[in-house]
Formats: structure tokens, C-alpha cells, sequence
């Protein structure tokens, strides 16, 4: 296997050689087409790779193919043509087994939170840990750290409806965080938030990413991405429109 560079972060554990490609790269789409049967082509010939520790908003209109991007990280739909590789994985070779493996590099929240409304928010960490197996001595220690890192040490005993939209997504993205993800996948976070809860859930996540965990997140929030000087990545009509990181030849440099 190809010697990962020292970064400071354990190696990504799954096996499999990198092929040619850098061993930084944590996301690599090759000519991705999606074809649904009863909606046809969402996705045609998508090409991007995305490293290690990036922050990247994949932007474009509702319907364009974002949320089906983020699928085909998250293995829940398989490419029709092309390759999706996560670190060593590919979906070329992947197995029914190698689908816990690569959802175990990976964390993701949703516009909706999808917590469990009548447990409270340190049960719905401890929920997600005891998934991975973690041994129970360790878990509350784990607990209090995640949620202190998400700025919620103080609502443990709380029950999501006693929190407000930004907390709940605060504990969603705590959720998340339980497998120490190489990329945290992010389907319009701040979709249901007003614009100081947004902030506040995009500083989380630029806070996030500086500790080395890679970043995707859809969202159409223009003004966000705007204001920030991340890399871009705009699907429209399932096609790969504008890469910020790659600029088209001949033109000038994208300014924001
Ligand atoms: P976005 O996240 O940018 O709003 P999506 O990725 O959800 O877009 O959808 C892209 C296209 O794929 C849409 O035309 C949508 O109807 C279609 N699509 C997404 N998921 C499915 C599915 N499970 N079955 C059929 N069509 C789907």
C-alpha cells in the first residue's frame, strides 16, 4: 500500500493500492453518469477529485444532482458508469462488506436532522457510538468531548424538540463526528436555519474541517458561498459545470 503523507492524522486504515492517483485524494469521481429508471439521467460524466482535509460546497439548483452525489459517496446508490473511489475503495470492486468499511470514513447530516425525537441528545450520541462498537467505559468521556466540541456541553439531557434548529444540527454534526470521518458529508445543513443559526453551523464546520477532516457540503445558499472563499464545485442539469479550483483555460481568474 501506498505510505500515506505525514499529516498528523492516523492513516485512513482501509486496504487496496491508490493506483496512480495521490494518496491525499479522498474523493475521486472518474466520468460518473446516474441514470435513474423512471427519471433518467442525473448525473452525466461527472469529474472531480476532492483531497484530504478540503472544504468544498457543491452548489446548483434543486433537482441539478447534488443530493445524488453525496449518495454515491455514501454508497447509497451505485454509479451507472464511471468510478467513485473513497480513499481505497472503489465502487468498481466494492462488495456488500466494504459498504460498513467505507461508511465507517465517513459522517453526514441532512437539512432535516434525523435525531431521534425521544431520546436525549447525549442518547442520541451514545446511539451512533454504540453502532461502531465502541466499548461503553469509554463512551461518556467521548460523549462530553463531542459535545463540547460542537458547543453543546451544557444540553446532554436534553430532548431535541427542547432545542432550537442550530442545536439540533449541532448534535447531528456531534453525531456525525463519532467515526473520526475522513470527509463529513453535509445535504443542505442550513436548509431549515435562519441566517445567525447558518453562520453558526458554517463556523462549526470550517472549524471541523481544520482539524483535518475533509468537508462536503451541498447547499444553495449562494450568499454563503459567496462570502466565503471555498472551493466550488456547480452541478447543473446533472453535469459538472464549474470546478472554482479549476479554472476554464483561457479565462480569467474566478473573483467573488
Ligand atoms: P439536488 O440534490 O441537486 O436537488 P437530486 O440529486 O436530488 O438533486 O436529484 C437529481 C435528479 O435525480 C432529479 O431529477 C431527481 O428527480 C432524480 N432522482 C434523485 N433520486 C432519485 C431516485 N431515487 N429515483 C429516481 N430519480 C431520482
Amino acid at each position: 500500500m501506498t505510505p500515506e503523507p505525514a499529516t498528523g492524522k492516523p492513516p485512513s486504515g482501509l486496504t487496496g493500492h491508490t493506483g496512480t492517483h495521490s494518496a491525499a485524494t479522498v474523493i475521486r469521481f472518474t466520468r460518473v453518469s446516474k441514470e435513474f429508471t423512471r427519471t433518467g439521467l442525473a448525473l452525466k460524466d461527472v469529474s472531480f477529485a476532492v483531497n484530504k482535509g478540503e472544504f468544498v460546497f457543491l452548489t446548483g439548483p434543486s433537482g441539478a444532482g447534488k443530493s445524488t452525489i453525496l449518495k454515491l459517496i455514501f454508497a447509497e446508490e451505485r454509479p451507472t458508469s464511471g468510478e467513485v473511489k473513497i480513499a481505497a475503495l472503489s465502487s468498481a470492486t466494492m462488495r456488500h462488506r466494504d459498504i460498513a468499511k467505507l461508511r465507517r470514513k465517513l459522517g453526514i447530516v441532512f437539512q432535516d436532522f434525523r435525531l431521534l425525537e425521544d431520546r436525549t441528545v447525549e442518547q442520541n450520541i451514545a446511539f451512533a457510538l454504540e453502532v461502531t462498537g465502541a466499548p461503553r467505559a469509554s463512551m461518556s468521556g467521548r460523549i462530553g468531548r463531542l459535545l463540547t466540541q460542537v458547543g453543546l456541553a451544557s444540553k446532554a439531557q436534553a430532548l431535541p424538540r427542547e432545542l432550537s434548529g442550530g442545536e439540533q444540527q449541532r448534535v447531528a454534526i456531534a453525531r456525525a463526528l463519532v467515526n473520526d470521518p475522513l470527509v463529513l458529508l453535509a445535504d443542505e445543513p442550513t436548509g431549515n436555519l435562519d441566517e445567525r443559526a447558518t453562520r453558526g453551523i458554517f463556523q462549526l464546520l470550517r472549524e471541523i474541517n481544520a482539524t483535518g477532516t475533509a468537508v462536503m457540503m451541498a447547499t444553495h445558499d449562494l450568499d454563503l458561498v459567496k462570502r466565503s472563499d471555498c472551493r466550488t464545485l456547480e452541478i447543473n442539469h446533472g453535469q459538472l459545470v464549474l470546478d472554482s479550483a479549476e479554472p476554464t483555460p483561457g479565462a480569467p481568474p474566478v473573483t467573488r
